[in-house]
C-alpha cells in the first residue's frame, strides 16, 4: 500500500492567497500527503475577523429576518480575493454562493452556516492543487444524539479514501442521520483531521498551524522556552487540562486509538520539526519534565476531622454535598484526617453556603472552610517514573522563590506532580519550576 500522510491545515495557515501558496508548495513537496483536511480563513492580522465568525454572524441577521447583503458580500471577497490573487481565472464559487445565500433565507441552520467556511476553502484549495474535493457531508456522520459515529463513518469514508489518490476534504463538519449539517465545536477541523488520518491508515497526521509545536511553558510567562520535540498521548492530557492548547482536545482519541503519530508543524517555518505526539516512546527524556502548565480560578474546600480515615462512607458523603448543589470537583487530595476538594471558583458561585452546610450535616467536621484564590500547576513528564529526587527539585526551587505550597497531589502513574498556591504566586512559582529543571540544564 501507499504511504500516506494526512495533513491538515489551520485557518492561519489558509487565510489568504500568500497562505495557499505556502500550503501548496508543502503538500506538493511530498507525494505522500495524499489526503488534505482544510479549516476556513483565518485571520490575516490581530483585527481581522474568521470567516467562521463572519458566517455566524451573517447567519444570525438572516435568521432575525434582516438584511444580510453587505455581510454576505465581504464572505465572498475573502474568497474571489483568494482566487484572484492565486490567477484561478476559470474558477468561481458564484453557484456555491447563489446556493448558500438562499440557503441562509430558508434558515438551513446554523451548523450548516458556519461549516460552509470549509467547505468553499477546500473547493478552492482542491482546485488550487489538482486533488479531487470530497464533501465532508458525504462521509462523516454524527448519531441521532450528536455525537460523532466512527462505525457509520468509516464504513463509508475508509473505502472511499482507498480508491482515492490525491484529495482535500473540508474540516470541521458532517452529517446528522436526518441529512443535516453538524459541525464538532470550534477548532473542530483538528478532529477531521484525525478521523480521515485514522480513516486512511495514515502513517502520520501532520497538523500544520503558526506555531512550531508545543513549548515548555507558556511563553507569556517564561520568556523563549525551550520547545517540546516529542510528547506522548498522556502527557499532553494532562497538559491540556491545565488549558495548554494547540490541538482540539477531541482531536487525540481516534488516532490515539490507531496508533498514529501526531506531527504538529508551522506553515510559516515547515522546516522546523515541531512536536511529535505518539502513545509511547523509547526516545529518552531532554528533560526530566515534559511541560508545565497551570490555571488560575481555583477554590479549595478543606475538612479536618479526627479518625476520617476510619469513618465508612466519609468521602462519599462529602462528594454527596457536591452533586446536591450540582458541582463536579477538580482533584481531592486527602490525608489521614484532613480532605481537600479542589473546584473551579466560578462552578462554586453562590453556592458556597449551601454546600458547607450539607458537608457539616453530613459528616459533622472538626474544621470547615473554604479557601479562595488558589491556582494550580502541574508538571508533566514521563521522565519522573525513573529519575529520582524530582520532587525534592520542584520543593526545592519553590522554597528558594519563597512560594507557599497549599496543596500536593501526586498521580499514582508518577506522570505528573500537581500542586497548589496562591493566585499571587502562580508566575513566580512556574518561573521558579522552569528554571530548576530546564535552564540549568541548557
Ligand atoms: N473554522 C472553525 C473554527 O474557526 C473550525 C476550525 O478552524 O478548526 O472554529
Amino acid at each position: 500500500m501507499k504511504e500516506t500522510k494526512v495533513v491538515k491545515f489551520g485557518g492561519s495557515s489558509l487565510a489568504d492567497a500568500k497562505q495557499f501558496q505556502k500550503v501548496a508548495d508543502i503538500i506538493l513537496e511530498d507525494p505522500a500527503r495524499r489526503f488534505v483536511v482544510a479549516s476556513a480563513p483565518g485571520k490575516r492580522f490581530v483585527e481581522d475577523v474568521k470567516v467562521t465568525d463572519m458566517l455566524y454572524n451573517c447567519y444570525e441577521l438572516a435568521s432575525e429576518g434582516e438584511n444580510f447583503d453587505q455581510q454576505f458580500q465581504s464572505i465572498k471577497d475573502r474568497y474571489n480575493g483568494i482566487i484572484e490573487e492565486l490567477g484561478m481565472d476559470d474558477f468561481s464559487l458564484d453557484e456555491d454562493f447563489e446556493t448558500i445565500k438562499g440557503a441562509f433565507s430558508h434558515m438551513a441552520g446554523r451548523d450548516y452556516a458556519a461549516s460552509r467556511g470549509e467547505y468553499l476553502n477546500s473547493k478552492v484549495l482542491a482546485k488550487y492543487l489538482g486533488f479531487d474535493f470530497i464533501d465532508a457531508a458525504k462521509y462523516i456522520f454524527f448519531d441521532e444524539r450528536g455525537n460523532f459515529d466512527w462505525d457509520k463513518t468509516s464504513e463509508k469514508l475508509a473505502p472511499k479514501l482507498a480508491k482515492t489518490e490525491y484529495a482535500v476534504i473540508p474540516g470541521f463538519y458532517g452529517s446528522m442521520p436526518n441529512g443535516t449539517i453538524k459541525t464538532f465545536s470550534r477548532g473542530g477541523s483538528d478532529v477531521t483531521g484525525s478521523i480521515v488520518a485514522r480513516a486512511a491508515e495514515a502513517k502520520i497526521y501532520e497538523n500544520w498551524t503558526d506555531v512550531s509545536g508545543f513549548l515548555i511553558c507558556d511563553p507569556r510567562i517564561i520568556n523563549n522556552p525551550v520547545p517540546i520535540n516529542t510528547i506522548t498521548y498522556a502527557e499532553l492530557r494532562e497538559l491540556a487540562y491545565m488549558g495548554a492548547t494547540v490541538l482540539h482536545e477531541d482531536a487525540i482519541f481516534p488516532v490515539r486509538a490507531a496508533g498514529i503519530p501526531v506531527n504538529i508543524k508551522n506553515t510559516n517555518c515547515p522546516k522546523d520539526r515541531g512536536t511529535m505526539i505518539v502513545s509511547e516512546t523509547a526516545e529518552p527524556c531532554e528533560h526530566i519534565i515534559t511541560g508545565i502548565a497551570g490555571k488560575k480560578g481555583m477554590s479549595v474546600i478543606n475538612i479536618e476531622k479526627d479518625k476520617m480515615n476510619s469513618e465508612v462512607g466519609f468521602g462519599r458523603n462529602v462528594l454527596r454535598a457536591l452533586e446536591k448543589s450540582n458541582v463536579s470537583f477538580e482533584h481531592m487530595p486527602s490525608g489521614v484526617d484532613t480532605m481537600s476538594v479542589i473546584i473551579q471558583t466560578d462552578a462554586l458561585a453562590g453556592k458556597e453556603t449551601a454546600i458547607l452546610d450539607e458537608i457539616r450535616s453530613r459528616v459533622h467536621p472538626d474544621q470547615l472552610f473554604i479557601e479562595t484564590d488558589l491556582a494550580l500547576i502541574a508538571v508533566v513528564g514521563r521522565g519522573m517514573k525513573s529519575a529520582r529526587g524530582t520532587a525534592a527539585i520542584l520543593f526545592t526551587a519553590l522554597a528558594e522563590a519563597r512560594v507557599n505550597i497549599k496543596m500536593i497531589d501526586q498521580g499514582s502513574s508518577e506522570l505528573n506532580i500537581i500542586i497548589g498556591v496562591a493566585e499571587e504566586d502562580f508566575e513566580v512559582a512556574m518561573r521558579a519550576i522552569y528554571d530548576a529543571f530546564i535552564e540549568v540544564k541548557r
